[in-house]
C-alpha cells in the first residue's frame, strides 16, 4: 500500500510508504553537491533559482543547515532521484601533481581515497 506525501527536497507530491519515505522514483527537481560543507556552489545555484542541497561529512560553514546534509554523499544520492549530482572532494592528496607523495609505492599514499 502506498501513500502520498510531499518530497523533503522539492516539494512535489511523492509516492510514500507508511513512514513516509519515498518510494518510486520521481524526477526530483533538486540539485545535490557533494562535499561541501562551505555551501559556495549551492548558495550561488539558489542565487540563481536552483534547488540546490549540499552534502558534507563535517556541519556546514554556510550557515544554511536547511540546506545541509551532513552525511555520507553516498547514502544522500540514495535519497532521491536528484536532478544533477556534483562531487568536489578535496583533491589535495588524489591529483597526479600529488604522486611524488601520494603515489603508489610512497609512504602516504594510503592517504588516498
Ligand atoms: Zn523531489
Amino acid at each position: 500500500m502506498s501513500y502520498q506525501g510531499y518530497c523533503k527536497f522539492c516539494n512535489e507530491v511523492i509516492n510514500t510508504n507508511v513512514q513516509g519515505n519515498e518510494i518510486g522514483n520521481h524526477e526530483c527537481n533538486a540539485y545535490l553537491i557533494g562535499c561541501e560543507e562551505s555551501q559556495a556552489i549551492t548558495m550561488a545555484m539558489r542565487e540563481r533559482g536552483l534547488n540546490a542541497f549540499s552534502c558534507d561529512l563535517k556541519p556546514c560553514s554556510g550557515g544554511h543547515h536547511e540546506w545541509h546534509l551532513q552525511m555520507d554523499i553516498f547514502e544522500a544520492i540514495e535519497l532521491t532521484n536528484w536532478k544533477f549530482i556534483g562531487l568536489h572532494p578535496v583533491c589535495t592528496k588524489m591529483t597526479l601533481s600529488g604522486n611524488r607523495t601520494y603515489g603508489k609505492n610512497k609512504p602516504r599514499h594510503n592517504e588516498r581515497i
